[in-house]
């Protein structure tokens, strides 16, 4: 162990101080291998080289690394026996693009989902929902990113009537890193099964009855259209912040949210780092758009920030290992999701806070819209790699549609209907009045515990939901 710490800080050394002079080496010049990492310690050192950890949030056990070409016998005298997963992934990664562009060049409207799509086709893509359902559909932007690209969004209920201020609100990201090209592929399939259903199936129909859903398929433009261009595996935005960094520049958008930001371990101060925090909270045009979004939806329920991969559902605390006071909701929630994707070919999703099943975080989005906003918030890590087959890729977008659904059918029944009984956008005496009514009828609605009996303990309980959802 000791030999094998020594080896590695002088190589670390020398590294950080070739990283320093020369900035990292291009995309052509490194490779793949996967490594055992067997704790914090590991990370710290491939860290400190430089080296890219090719997953979203990391734990301990098997991980593929982004190094040097020239590196593999530094690690091997280092003890940490890589093993070699693609000499060339530069050329990989031309050879998907290529295939995805020829797919798009076919223009095959019809599967939309075939292949991987680059950012122009989002948007595109958006505009076309609107134009064929303007009845359901408006996309809006909502500010712009560092290199002045239009974030969009797209609000997607049915047609407004007296009550549609009050519908509860779901709110679906992707794409806050940029490498991570499956879930926005999911996220416009969630939009497109809600068009669609729309009239045709008394399911998707009520899910757009009664909830709002606001779509981000895109939160890092400038990081997506970067990773098609120069850098397949670019993870934060674009914002060079002063530095002549060059290949390592941006912001871990995913560390940025203003909610017990700026601490360590769980984010970085360090501009090298995958997960440089930035210089403040929302300092990034794009975290700070989303966050003003999120703010101005007063009926926001629940949130959903898809990444991939590593099949895992996380949810605050990322930054302490204490519950929430939501814990259990959060970890029903999240059980059920995991439920539905299971159903789906027998995927287990592990479900947990993120600070207790990954590694601690700081600045993540799950921590600042429940701590700050209140509500449930959730980080679904997607798959089991950033590349997917189109075949795997549509399994995936498959898989995923349920527990996406569901938050939206969670949202209805719970919040609308068990705290909000009149629907009138509060909760108040009247919501009291008209719960003590179905009590009174020993109606299953007024059992809010779900025991199978209405008795008093339901009585408080409703009490208790009208105070801490006003
Ligand atoms: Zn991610």
């Amino acid at each position: 162990m000791v030999s094998r710490w020594m080896a590695l800080t002088v190589w670390l050394f020398a590294s950080v101080a070739r990283s320093a002079a020369a900035g990292l080496p291009e995309p052509e010049e490194e490779q793949i291998v996967r490594i055992e990492v067997r704790g914090a310690g590991d990370l710290t050192a491939l860290s400190a080289l430089g080296a890219s950890v090719l997953a979203c949030e990391i734990r301990d056990g098997p991980v593929d690394v982004l190094v040097p070409r020239d590196s593999i016998g530094v690690l091997e005298a280092a003890g940490l026996a890589p093993v070699l997963v693609d000499p060339n992934p530069e050329f990989t990664h031309r050879v998907v693009r290529r295939r995805a562009m020829a797919t798009l060049a076919r223009g095959d409207d019809a599967d939309w989902w075939a292949d991987y799509k680059p950012l122009d086709a989002f948007y595109d893509k958006m505009l076309e929902m609107q134009a064929r359902r303007p009845d359901l559909v408006e996309v809006f932007e909502f500010g712009r990113s560092y290199e002045g690209r239009p974030l969009l969004a797209m609000r997607i209920t049915a047609p407004m009537d007296a009550d549609a201020a009050c519908r509860p609100a779901v709110l679906l990201n992707t794409l806050t890193h940029a490498r991570e090209w499956v879930p926005p592929m999911a996220n416009m399939y969630v939009a497109e099964t809600l068009i669609n259903g729309y009239g045709q199936d008394p399911y998707l129909t009520g899910l757009l009855d009664d909830v709002e859903w606001v779509f981000v398929p895109v939160l890092n433009p400038d990081g997506y259209a970067f990773s098609w261009t120069d850098d397949r595996f670019w993870r934060k935005n674009r914002n060079p912040n002063n530095s002549d960094l060059v290949r390592n520049q941006g912001v871990d958008l995913n560390r940025n949210y203003g909610y017990q930001w700026g601490l360590s371990p769980g984010s970085s101060g360090s501009r090298r780092s995958g997960n440089y925090r930035g210089v403040a909270p929302f300092s990034e045009p794009e975290t700070a758009a989303f966050r003003d979004l999120a703010e101005s939806m007063p009926q926001l329920r629940i949130h959903n920030d898809m990444h991939s991969f590593s099949e895992l559902i996380l949810f605050a605390w990322g930054y302490t290992p204490e519950a929430s006071p939501d814990r259990a909701l959060h970890q029903a929630v999240g059980d059920r999701m995991a439920g539905l994707i299971h159903q789906y070919r027998g995927r287990s999703y592990e479900v947990g806070p993120g600070y207790t099943t990954i590694y601690p975080t700081s600045g993540a989005s799950n921590d600042w819209f429940y701590g700050r906003l209140g509500v449930l918030s959730y980080t679904y890590e997607l798959g089991r790699r950033f590349d997917e087959q189109p075949s795997e890729m549509r399994l995936l977008v498959e898989e995923s549609l349920p527990a996406s659904l569901y938050h939206g059918e969670f949202v209805a029944g719970y919040y609308r209907f068990r705290a909000d009984l009149n629907r009138d956008c509060t909760h108040d005496f009247f919501d009291l009045v008209e719960y003590l009514s179905l009590y009174a009828q020993g109606s299953d609605a007024a059992d809010i515990d779900g025991s199978g009996i209405s008795d008093v303990q339901d009585v408080i309980e409703f009490l208790d939901l009208l105070v801490s959802k006003r």
